[in-house]
């Protein structure tokens, strides 16, 4: 780069050990040193190959922060979490701990739909105030990039309810948000019989309104054999194509629907969950560079034993992203640390995986590789000090959440530290 044409350097953090995620690689620099100018990212590299131009370049109010050897890494990017809901699930859990099946749960008014007449029910402010809580951990455990799927509304007004929390933690909150229209996620009670008339509902009543409102930026589904089928998740995703919106797609959890198939034709941004997803499918989505978003914490709360097919995905160079999947029935975990330490132990990725799948592969499951998820100059200043010896401790230590300090933006987070 030429330093001539940069700005003021802001923050020059040194004495730090770096870890980029440049190159689809962990990208380790020893003893390195990196500069933020504004927002951005000036300079990253060996802190002994600091430029003579940049070190005349630091701002006179600049700060300078020795990191004491600790570790720098891109701030997590959690690209699947259903974070707005009211309401709670543990006495559903409780139950299925004493052997209550999930079909006795929904029956007794359990499940998601318990969560859609909280969810109703709730007033914005109840509904920001209990979201607001729940970013306000993830963002302490280092992640710096949520998106927010609604889905627990399933009618307009409600459905346009979960999207102004959203975007008012937008507003509210340094962290960057995704919010995502996930109209079609689950059967409403009041079309139970109908299926079909909820779709074109969808299609034609809420896509164009949550459109108009310019306040979601990806449309996404479930396909499942106890959600929709493909041939409806086809309009849904039709609707959102005409409208410009960004595709991603719940599939292959439960069973192989052919999901992640029609994911590909759509050329969607990601395609998540996928225990079940086949060979014929994953060559789909590696053709159309679908990047495949596993979620080890569902498959952990419901005692899943199908395991997302990992090598197949290695095979044919599919990136593999990880999430929180944050969400009050199958995985309420806030933690991104435990999230990989559970893609480790569960589905047998390796760390570096795992650090990659948390970072940049999460980036590009949003579309947002070119700003987030590694440490690269002109890529946003979104970083996080963890007190480690190794990145690979961020998998091995569970339970910890070693963050010393979090950067958004170039702006730094009050934290624990
Ligand atoms: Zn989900």
């Amino acid at each position: 780069m030429n330093i001539r044409q940069l700005e003021k350097i802001d923050t020059l953090f040194v004495n730090c050990h770096l870890c980029t995620m440049a190159d689809d690689r962990l990208s380790v620099i020893p003893d390195g040193a990196l500069a933020v100018t504004g927002q951005q990212i000036a300079w990253v590299g060996k802190e002994e190959e600091l430029p003579e131009a940049l070190l005349k370049n630091i701002h006179l109010k600049a700060r300078i922060i020795d990191c004491k050897n600790r570790w720098i890494l891109p701030g997590f990017v959690d690209c699947h979490t259903h974070l707005v809901w009211a309401g709670s699930r543990c006495r559903e859990f409780e139950q299925r701990l004493l052997g209550v099946s999930y079909e006795e749960i929904a029956r007794s008014g359990g499940g998601i739909l318990s969560t859609v007449t909280a969810t109703r029910a709730a007033g914005h402010a109840q509904l920001y105030e209990a979201s607001a809580n729940r970013l306000t951990a993830l963002i302490h455990n280092g992640i710096t990039t949520v998106e927010i799927k609604t889905g627990y509304g399933l009618d307009l007004d409600s459905e346009l309810k979960m999207l102004e929390v959203i975007q008012q933690l937008d507003q509210s909150f340094p962290v960057h948000i995704e919010p995502t229209f996930l109209g079609a996620h689950a059967l409403p009670p009041e079309f139970k019989d109908d299926p079909d008339a909820y779709i074109e509902q969808v299609t034609q009543v809420l896509i164009p309104r949550v459109k108009s409102q310019g306040i979601a930026t990806a449309v996404d589904a479930f396909c499942e054999s106890i959600a929709f089928t493909p041939k409806q998740t086809a309009s849904v995703f039709r609707a959102a194509a005409d409208a410009g919106f960004n595709i991603k797609l719940h599939a292959e959890q439960l069973s192989d629907s052919g999901g992640a198939a029609l994911a590909a034709e759509f050329n969607a941004l990601s395609c998540d969950h996928l225990e079940y997803l086949s060979g014929e499918s994953a060559r789909k989505m590696a053709q159309k560079k679908v990047t495949a978003v596993l979620l080890p914490g569902a498959f952990y709360y419901l005692h899943e034993t199908k395991k997302p097919p990992v090598q197949l995905c290695r095979d044919l160079n599919i990136s593999m992203a990880l999430a929180t999947d944050l969400n009050p029935g199958s995985s309420p975990v806030f933690s991104m640390t435990l999230i990989m330490n559970m893609a480790c132990n569960l589905f047998g990725m390796t760390c570096e995986e795992a650090l990659l799948g948390a970072t940049i592969n999460s980036a590009k499951a949003l579309g947002l590789d070119s700003k987030k998820g590694s440490l690269e100059p002109e890529k946003e200043a979104d970083l996080v000090i963890w007190d480690i010896e190794t990145p690979s401790d961020l998998c091995y230590l569970a339970g910890l959440e070693p963050v010393k300090q979090v950067m958004i933006k170039g702006g730094f987070l009050d934290t624990k530290a």
